[in-house]
Order: structure tokens, then sequence, then C-alpha cells
């Protein structure tokens, strides 16, 4: 059995004011979940939210993190960083990151195996964009990032890794993917893991589902036995919202 894990992603949203009364507002929503329940915030929230969040059970992310320990990469926050500040899961990955910023598979990969050693939880994106699945490339983009994040990674480290299916065409678009759709390329998701690392890891590793999750299909898309839960963007920004995907997620 997967534990669900549902996981707030608010990319650059919230100053700290607006974070502390989000937080405040989530929190006893979500007391009884029966599912992991993460706020990925940005940088500059973190160590309030890991403030407000203590002796909740919301853990704190980070979306990013750097692949080396310190030095010369301005813009960049270090895991020692990140830990220091309260931060226990990171996003890496984000279809974001990779179509504005320059992210690929190969600074993806340095930036997943620099939080396994450091020991975050890492959640992986990766997804198509939509003239890859229009042209029937969904698979093929799918199995080429999950190889690419995960070289050189070992089994055990694998493991701890939770990945985020998000096609792209999904994000922010309010164009779900449907529940089947989103069912099936986690399960290839799944068997790509499996070529890779064993049975073993891959029915044991969650995946979640990402794009337009929000409280109406957040039930078709969690009764899917391959979805394991969501990655949720605009809808984590609203604390009832992000409640009641929470609290469907069992
Ligand atoms: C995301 O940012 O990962 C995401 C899925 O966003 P949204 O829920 O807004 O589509």
């Amino acid at each position: 059995m997967r534990k669900p894990i549902i996981a707030g992603n608010w990319k650059m949203n919230k100053t700290a004011a607006e974070c502390r009364e989000l937080i405040e507002a989530l929190a006893p929503q979500v007391k009884g979940a029966q599912c992991d329940v993460v706020v990925c915030v940005p940088y500059t929230d973190i160590a309030l939210a890991a403030e407000l969040c203590k002796g909740t059970n919301i853990a704190v992310g980070a979306q990013n993190i750097a692949w080396a320990d310190n030095g010369a990469f301005t813009g960049e926050v270090s895991a020692a960083m990140l830990k220091e500040a309260g931060a226990t899961y990171v996003v890496i990955g984000h279809s974001e990151r990779r179509q504005y910023f320059g992210e690929t598979d190969a600074s993806v990969n340095a930036r997943l195996t620099q939080a396994l050693k450091t020991g975050f939880n890492p959640i992986l994106c990766v997804g198509e964009m939509l003239d890859e699945r229009e042209g029937g490339k969904t698979e093929q983009v799918c199995r080429t990032q999950v190889v690419g994040a995960f070289k050189n990674i070992s089994a055990a480290d694998a493991q701890k890794v939770v990945i985020a299916y998000e096609p792209v065409w999904a994000i922010g678009t309010g164009k779900t993917a449907t529940d089947e759709q989103a069912n099936e390329t986690i399960g290839y998701i799944r068997s790509v893991v499996k070529e890779l690392y064993g049975a073993a890891v891959a029915d044991g590793m969650r995946i979640q589902y990402g794009g337009s999750m929000n409280a109406k299909n957040v039930a078709g898309l969690m009764a899917q036995p391959e979805i394991d839960g969501g990655l949720i963007g605009g809808a984590s920004l609203k604390p009832d919202d992000f409640a009641i995907i929470v609290n469907t997620a069992k």
C-alpha cells in the first residue's frame, strides 16, 4: 500500500504575511488527513512556514535546490540553507524550470543527486508538452526524463523519490488530463522505474498527478489505481480548496 501524498506548489506566490494567513487557515482543516501533506513555498517563506507548521501534519518543501554544497552560484540556494530554514521536501525539474530557466535532464539529475545526498524528500516532475502528446511522444518523453533524472542514482536512494507526472499542457490551464490519461501515463512511468530498479522499488514508488487538479476533479483522479496523490499549483493557494483535495486523498 502506498500512502498518498498531496503537495502544494505555491510557485512565485505569497508574501510572508500571505503565507501566514494561508497556513493558519489550512492547518486546522487538514489535521485529520490520511495522506502526507506538503506545502512547497517560495524560498523567502520557508522559515516562517516551517515555524507555522510545527506541531501540525504539514511538511514544508522548497521549489528547487542547488546541486553544489556552496560557492559562486548566484541566485541558487543550497541544501544546508534549505534544511536550516526547515524544508524537508524539494520540487525538482518542474516544467516551468525546464521551460523558462533552462533546466535540462542533466541539471535535474545533478539537483536530484544532491537532494538525496543531503537527506531531502525530492518530488521529481516529468511530463510532456502538448505537441509531444499530440505527436504520440508522451511515453518517449517521460522515459527520457525519468531515465535522465535517475542517472547514477542507487535503488536505495531512488525509492525515496516521489515522481509527479505533470503534462505541461495541463499545468495552470484548467485543462486536466482525464483520469484514464493520467492513470495510463503514470502506469507507464512506473514500468520505466521497474526497468531501472525492479518491481519492489516501482511498486513502492509514489507517483502523483499534477496539472489543474482541483477540489472538483480530485476524487476521480485519486480513484485511479496508479495515482498516489497530486502536485497542486493554483488550487493550493486557496486553503479551503487545498483542504478538500487533501481530505479526498486516502
Ligand atoms: C504545478 O504547478 O505543478 C501545477 C500542477 O499547477 P496547476 O495545479 O495550477 O496546474
